[in-house]
């Protein structure tokens, strides 16, 4: 099929909206209210073959994380955000991957992206970028121990640093994502 589906996941204002936003819109928003919950369509063409994709943008807060559950079950990609000025979201990552693993038990394997957002905020930063993608290869290493198939780690982009002010970060974003899926 040419249609996928894209699930954002991650703490409250880690930039998930300013994501799928910039993704489908080309625009960076400054302010946009934390507690809506909304499905993005764009087309788009990856390598030569025009597809649909429907981005799932979830209100992140620990009270919504059960509100997450039948997206988390259609979802081609669970995409999981972090932001690199913010120690606090990069545990929550894992946390939802967890949540995530349980909500798609008997579904076969999970594709996933980790990706860690604001990286123009340099003099912000509190997450490195091997941190990042420590925690991605620790993740799918869990993924494993549930019994599911792995992604082959060393083929797909498990990890990415994002700017949502970039609108080249935000459509190599989704279209990495993509190809992750395809990749299982
Ligand atoms: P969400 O709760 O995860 O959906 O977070 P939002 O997308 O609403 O973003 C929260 C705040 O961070 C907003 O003020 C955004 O403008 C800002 N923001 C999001 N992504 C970035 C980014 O990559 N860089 C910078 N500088 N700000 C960002
Ligand atoms: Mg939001």
């Amino acid at each position: 099929s040419n249609r996928y589906c894209c699930v954002m996941l991650g703490s409250g204002g880690v930039g998930k909206s300013a994501l799928s936003i910039q993704y489908v819109q080309g625009v960076f928003v400054d302010v946009y209210d934390p507690t809506i919950m909304d499905s993005l369509l764009r087309m788009d063409t990856i390598e030569g073959r025009n597809i649909t994709m429907t981005v799932v943008d979830t209100a992140g807060q620990d009270d919504y994380i059960d509100q997450t559950t039948p997206y988390i079950r259609m979802a081609d990609v669970c995409v999981f955000v972090y932001s690199v000025t913010d120690a606090t979201s990069i545990v929550h990552v894992s946390t939802m991957f967890d949540h995530a693993l349980k909500a798609r038990q008997g579904k076969g394997p999970m594709p996933f992206l980790v990706v860690g957002n604001k990286s123009d905020l340099q003099e912000h930063r509190q997450i490195t970028v091997d941190q990042g993608r420590r925690l991605a290869v620790t993740l799918a290493g869990r993924m494993r121990l549930s019994g599911e198939e792995v992604l082959a780690v060393t083929q797909s982009p498990l990890f990415m640093e994002t700017s949502a002010k970039h609108r080249d970060d935000a459509v190599l974003l989704f279209r990495s994502a993509v190809m992750t899926i395809n990749k299982v």
